[in-house]
């Protein structure tokens, strides 16, 4: 990141108490913060403690953070898929230096493919795989990122959304209520795939059917957010249709799983990501008690009453998915009642469209 003293503002991607730092020079002296918060980085002259504020506190006095360089070296150490070699530390370095004198053996790349291949014994789908190399960079590792001002101009196309959320949290039917509250204003992506046209089907309308051999070709080229395999056939979202949807002046609501977000993360898409969560597990058992889910166990996609089992699913598969990639997370709608939920999500819609937000600096150029 570069020195812009006072003018630098960064996004905290972790929770951050200095209390419970036990490396910290001085306890009194840190800043306290939370995931997404905002701060005015006043000075880094310090390779392992930068100066900072909350972005907009008026109190002139700044706190203690761990650099980036120093936080990323204690994320990696904690880390037990890192092998990381020890520091030769022979003349009396700081920490941070050492960090970024080694930084060249194993923050060198990092390697992620995703490829179809374990089948899933209940559903036949292919689950995605992920390959990954036991080397990984800095970009892996959340700790703050450079951010600027951002308010979309009325030439500018809309900003990519993308809604997160577990198996039943009532996420299609939000997405849906929004497609037809403004069929002009919202669009969603067709997808690709493999299997025959059926006789009621269009191309370009369902699906935009393609043969294997495109489809493979289109997947070693990168083309495809996410793809999967059922009953021996591809199916996939590519990057082109979430374009076409934006070339059409629309705003491209996309569900995907929270691992691809990070790809989507360009210049181009200024992706927003929505992550919609369940309630509690005695509100999951009152709101839901007559509504039904679509089953992942069943081959045919029947809708079932929810049992015990897929409330306690729903409510750790949140919970994975916000620890895992909660630091991607621009707003978090809770999914207790719909209609309330439904309410929280159009007006985050209409303020995407007219207030400035934090994006990273790199969407700016
Ligand atoms: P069908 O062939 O009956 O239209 O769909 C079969 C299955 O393909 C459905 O269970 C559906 O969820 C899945 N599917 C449809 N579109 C996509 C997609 O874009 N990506 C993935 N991974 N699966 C899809």
């Amino acid at each position: 990141m570069p020195v812009k003293e006072g003018k630098m503002f960064i996004r905290a991607l972790f929770d951050y108490d200095p209390n419970e730092d036990k490396a910290i020079p001085c306890k009194e002296a840190g800043l306290a913060f939370r995931k997404g918060d905002i701060l005015q980085i006043m000075s880094q002259d310090d390779a392992t403690w930068w100066q900072a504020k909350h972005e907009g506190d008026a109190n002139p006095r700044a706190g203690l953070i761990p650099s980036k360089h120093f936080q990323e070296r204690r994320f990696a150490l904690r880390r037990p898929e890192v092998q990381i070699q020890p520091l030769k530390i022979s003349n009396r370095k700081s920490y941070a230096e050492c960090a970024g004198h080694n930084s060249g053996s194993y923050l060198a790349g990092f390697r992620r493919s995703f490829r179809l291949s374990r089948k899933d014994k209940k559903t036949n789908k292919s689950m995605y795989e992920c390959k990954k190399s036991d080397q990984y960079d800095t970009a892996d590792i959340p700790t703050y990122e450079e951010v600027a001002k951002y308010r979309r101009q009325p030439n500018d196309k809309y900003r990519l959304v993308v809604l997160v959320g577990p198996v039943g949290v009532g996420l299609n039917e939000l997405k849906r209520k929004l497609l037809i509250s403004d069929t002009q204003h919202y669009g969603v992506t067709v997808p690709h795939t493999t299997r025959p046209r059926r006789s009621q089907e269009s191309d370009g309308v369902e699906y935009i059917f393609i043969s294997k051999h495109l489809f493979e070709t289109d997947v070693q080229n990168n083309k495809f957010i996410e793809y999967g395999e059922y009953k021996n056939n591809y199916y996939g979202t590519s990057l082109d249709s979430v374009r076409s949807v934006l070339a059409k002046n629309k705003v491209c609501l996309l569900d995907v799983q929270p691992h691809t977000v990070k790809h989507l993360r360009t210049y181009e898409f200024k992706p927003f990501v929505i992550f919609i969560k369940p309630p509690s597990l005695d509100r999951l058992r009152e709101t839901r008690k007559n509504a039904k889910i679509i089953s992942s166990k069943d081959d045919k996609g029947t809708a079932k009453p929810f049992t015990e089992e897929d409330f306690h699913e729903m409510i750790k598969s949140a919970h994975v998915m916000e620890s895992q990639y909660g630091h991607l997370f621009d707003k978090v709608i809770v999914n207790d009642d719909l209609t309330t939920a439904y309410s929280e999500l159009k007006t985050t819609f209409d303020r995407l469209e007219t207030e400035t937000f934090w994006v990273p600096v790199s969407w700016l150029h």
